[in-house]
């Protein structure tokens, strides 16, 4: 089941959120599926269509098109806060994302300065250096780690074959600023709970972000038995978090 529809262009929005405020979405992906080196169990988009570390060329928006897109958007747009790549997918697994990301925040710099750039990656292609060199490029970088053990890593966001958690705590511990984002789940498969929580905290321990964003699924999640973790529980969480390890823990909830 799919709770929202894939992105059907290369731009969409402005979408207001509470963390990032009015932004426009970028979206690199294929439009007809869901391309992810994950298969989140409450991803918005339902279930991965194509799965992989390492895509085959072919259906993604061609350089020029996103760059005359973009361009064309900061144009119409000058007032958004934020040009934040997301969409159908992990944006970082297009072929050019670094050159992509680069010539984007040439455009931005030439174009509106004052929009920030923003992007939400899983963090599973961060580990390699091109690609850490193209997130050091965005004003927030927000990297997704949900769990702290192969096992809730795998129950989770069922990965890739390729994906290891010890590479993506290396990547995220290298890319400057890095925001971390995590999903917080209970039920059928949680990481609130026990020994997953305390691997959670240890990982966050370990890799040192600029700054922690929890929150929980939004929409009706697609998967049966995947429970969201209401508000007073992720205060909680925030502040337990805060006080052991002295990161900022920010949590969000709608
Ligand atoms: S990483 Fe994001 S797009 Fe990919 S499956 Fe998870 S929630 Fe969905």
């Amino acid at each position: 089941m799919r709770v929202l529809p894939l992105e059907k262009d290369i731009i969409y929005g402005p979408l207001f959120s509470r963390r990032l405020g009015r932004s426009l979405g970028v979206n690199l992906l294929p439009t007809g599926y869901k391309l992810c080196s994950f298969d989140c169990v409450y991803c918005h988009y339902g279930r991965t269509d194509v799965k992989t570390l390492v895509p085959k060329k072919g259906d993604f928006p061609p350089m020029r098109r996103v760059l005359t897109t973009v361009e064309m958007a900061l144009r119409r747009h000058p007032d958004v806060a934020y040009l934040t790549f997301s969409g159908n997918g992990e944006p970082t697994l297009h072929p050019h994302f670094p050159s992509i990301a680069a010539a984007v925040r040439r455009l931005r710099d030439d174009i509106s300065p004052k929009v920030r750039l923003a992007i939400f990656s899983n963090g599973t292609t961060a580990h390699f250096p091109h690609i850490r060199e193209a997130l050091a490029l965005f004003d927030a970088p927000i990297l997704k780690l949900d769990a702290g053990d192969p096992e809730t890593l795998a129950r989770i966001n069922r990965p890739a074959p390729e994906v290891k958690l010890e590479d993506i705590m290396d990547g995220l511990k290298e890319v400057p600023g890095c925001i971390v984002q995590s999903v917080l789940v209970d039920g059928r498969v949680s990481n609130i709970r026990g020994e997953a929580f305390e691997a959670w905290v240890a990982a966050l321990a370990a890799v040192r972000p600029a700054q922690v964003q929890i929150y929980s699924t939004d929409y009706p999640v697609p998967e049966a038995g995947v429970e969201r973790v209401l508000p007073y529980v992720l205060k909680r969480i925030a502040e337990e978090v805060e006080e052991r390890t002295g990161l900022q823990v920010r949590a969000y909830w709608f």
